[in-house]
């Protein structure tokens, strides 16, 4: 999912808060206080503690107000260099603490770290508008934009500057005095229940067991799973039963495996009730607020809706591009799932069932439908599948295309022993960055997968600073004296993550404020795709753990034939979902909505069949309602997928291996995508603009 990447940056780029006196000890004890002293500059977590962050976070906001005021008050005329470059050069201490925080609080969360989101979200919230809705400020970037034709800047600074521009305006720079004050409060209004939202999700997720403690109904699933139920349970305190969550290592074979139908029931009915209890933690008036607030938001700015805010800095620029599009797929989509949900009926019925196909029916059946048209058992494939295995994998796939190699560094400190750290070099030997891998949920994890960053990369003068990257997910943990042993999603997934990663990694910019259309951003990511599951590539990665063989031949021919499997389905629940999501950021009133009503009108006008859920409700649905960066935008995915569909082509043409195709992707896109129009860097690799075609067949929707 979620690149946090730019959300960091965002979050890293400005702000300012009452000054608060620290003791001197304090400022040598605390390790955010300077830069830290270990290899690479990374986080120091021995030393880190969660009594560090809130001082650090005062301080880090204080610095940069003292930097930004620096640059407000500087006598002489304003210029790129001493304003511009210098606003991007500060909150260095704000930018070491935040990426930290975040970090944790996504990826290894507590009821402590929680309370410190509470209480600095509306801080920095501040802190960013005091520097948003500096007049000043405002006036002295205006001028130089103005005059930016002629200045003489390169056409790295001239879009670092339109950006800088773009962002005051959209942060309500130009708004009269008289609104300004309504624009900070909906800011901090939304940030509180953003951050509400993303809590109460989490809180659902753990709160929710199903207990098996017969051993009849667990009829139907694979001894694997079986085993790793009786150890989550074991861990509970409930030795003897079988423990299920809505966490999807857990919940997902056991709606592909369970013969017990009610019990499926239940456990998908969990999930998709997330955020809908009507108890403490339930977001359906929290989401309508956000709604809401954001088409007030949106019209203080001059927008008519949230969308037209959101879209306007992206490649689609528009709603209706976005709806066109959409309605371009939704038709044969539908069509697909249709066929698939008959051919699922067609076993109910001869298996003598006396029901129509639910939505917890259909993992279950889907299942038997591939064993039965391309004799393919979804479990067979895991053995192969072992997590180290292919994460060496996509790791020899970057070292074919780009030369670059990873050497594991255990004098790394982290902050949970599931981490694993990698330095990443260039052929030459060159250190370009660590990625850090944390593969297995947790309780104090979000659910999803994404990539962030303790520091992104940027050049001062000389010195390049290399960037510092995670990749987080949540794949079936190791049960017992059994690795951990991947599903095919959970494969993809992490190839994803991967590509967000090299993304990072490969960066190669000079201002680290520039910023990526949101809906390119999954283009890194979702070619990367592509190779999982290539015949060659699972050459190198698909040993059985435990006889070391490689997968056998017969098993990549089903995999290549069984690809457009369950297309219908997957492409339905993901648009759904999109639809939602655009319908929700289209809104014009700035009444709250009744958020099951409209989900369901919003849902019965594309005609949704009652088969399929949404892949995300309005309650649960983190991506658009826990930040605002997939807000009016979980259709990036989709866009990207046009773009990374045709850039593939691009590898298909000269050769899925070839470097040189590899090398005009890194330099146009993954090192500098940021650096310029998104769609002149697209050109610059490809030779031409992308094309709808690729994806169209790739999905089946001819
Ligand atoms: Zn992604």
């Amino acid at each position: 999912m979620n690149n946090t990447l730019t959300a960091f940056l965002l979050l890293i780029c400005v702000l300012v808060a009452p000054a608060q006196q620290q003791g001197s000890d304090m400022n040598s004890l605390n390790p955010f206080y300077k830069e830290f002293d270990t290899p690479f500059g990374t986080p120091p977590f021995d030393k880190i503690k969660n009594e560090h962050f809130m001082p650090a976070f005062i301080k880090g906001m204080e610095v940069q107000k003292k930097e930004v005021d620096a640059v407000i008050t500087d006598t002489l005329p304003p210029t790129f260099h001493n304003t511009i470059e210098v606003l991007d050069r500060t909150g260095d201490m704000l930018g070491r603490v935040s990426a930290v925080f975040f970090t944790l609080q996504g990826a290894n969360t507590n009821d402590d770290i929680q309370k410190i989101a509470n209480n600095v979200t509306p801080l920095l919230t501040k802190h960013q508008d005091d520097i948003n809705l500096n007049e000043k400020l405002f006036r002295r970037v205006k001028t130089i934009y103005d005059a930016r034709s002629s200045a003489g800047l390169d056409a790295e600074q001239l879009k670092l500057l339109e950006d800088y521009y773009s962002n005051f305006v959209r942060g309500g720079a130009s708004l009269p005095a008289d609104k300004k004050d309504r624009f900070r409060a909906i800011n901090e209004e939304l940030s509180l229940l953003c951050l509400k939202f993303d809590e109460n999700v989490l809180k659902e997720a753990n709160n929710f067991k199903l207990v098996v403690d017969k051993k009849s109904d667990l009829a139907g699933l694979p001894q694997s799973v079986i085993d790793a139920a009786a150890e989550a349970a074991s861990k509970a305190g409930s030795k003897g039963t079988w423990l299920f969550t809505v966490k999807k290592p857990s919940m997902l074979p056991f709606l592909q495996y369970a013969k017990n139908r009610a019990l499926r029931e239940k456990l998908l009915k969990a999930y998709i009730m997330r955020g809908d209890n009507n108890n403490e933690s339930d977001n359906k008036i929290i989401a309508a607020k956000i709604g809401a607030l954001r088409v007030e938001r949106s019209n203080l700015l001059g927008f008519k809706t949230y969308a037209d805010f959101s879209l306007d800095r992206t490649m689609a620029k528009t709603p209706q591009n976005v709806y066109d599009l959409l309605n371009k797929l939704w038709e044969p989509a539908l069509k697909n799932a249709k066929k698939e949900c008959e051919e699922m009926q067609a076993i109910v019925k001869k298996e003598g069932g006396k029901f129509t196909i639910q939505p917890w029916d259909w993992w279950y059946y889907a299942e038997k439908v591939r064993k039965q048209k391309y004799d393919l058992d979804e479990n067979e494939l895991r053995p192969y599948f072992l997590m180290e295995n292919v994460r060496k994998g996509v790791f020899d796939l970057a070292t074919t295309l780009y030369g670059i190699r990873f050497t594991e560094r255990k004098d790394i400190t982290t902050y949970s022993d599931e981490v694993t750290v990698f330095e990443v070099k260039e052929k030459d030997g060159t250190s370009i960055g660590l990625l850090y891998t944390d593969y297995y949920p947790r309780p104090g994890k979000q659910s999803g997968a994404w990539c962030g960053a303790f520091r992104t990369q940027e050049r001062r003068g000389n010195a390049m600073i290399t960037p510092l990257v995670t990749n987080v997910g949540n794949f079936s943990r190791p049960v017992g004296d059994k690795p951990s042993l991947l599903s095919r999603e959970e494969v993809e997934t992490l190839f994803h993550e991967f590509g967000h990663a090299l993304n990072a990694l490969f960066s190669n910019v000079t201002y680290k404020g520039l910023s990526t259309p949101g809906d390119i951003i999954e283009l890194p990511s979702q070619i990367m795709e592509n190779w999982a599951f290539n015949p060659d590539v699972m050459k190198t990665y698909a040993f059985h753990y435990k006889t070391g063989k490689l997968i056998p031949q017969n098993l990549i021919d089903k995999i290549e034939k069984s690809s457009k499997f369950n297309q219908g389905f997957i492409t339905v629940e993901y648009l759904a979902a999109c639809y939602l999501d655009m319908n929700w950021h289209t809104l014009t009133s700035t009444i709250p909505v009744e958020t099951n009503a409209f989900e369901k009108e919003s849902l019965n006008k594309i005609r949704l069949i009652p088969e399929i859920v949404s892949r995300y409700r309005s309650a649960n649905f983190l991506h658009i309602f826990s930040s605002s960066y997939y807000a009016a935008g979980y259709y990036y995915y989709i866009w990207a997928e046009v773009l990374d569909a045709d850039a593939f082509e691009a590898f298909k043409e000269k050769g899925l291996f070839d470097q040189q195709t590899a090398k005009a992707f890194r330099d146009n896109i993954l090192a500098r995508l940021q650096a310029d129009d998104a769609m002149k860097q697209y050109e610059r690799f490809r030779g031409k603009k992308p094309s709808i075609e690729p994806l169209l067949k790739r999905r089946g929707l001819e």
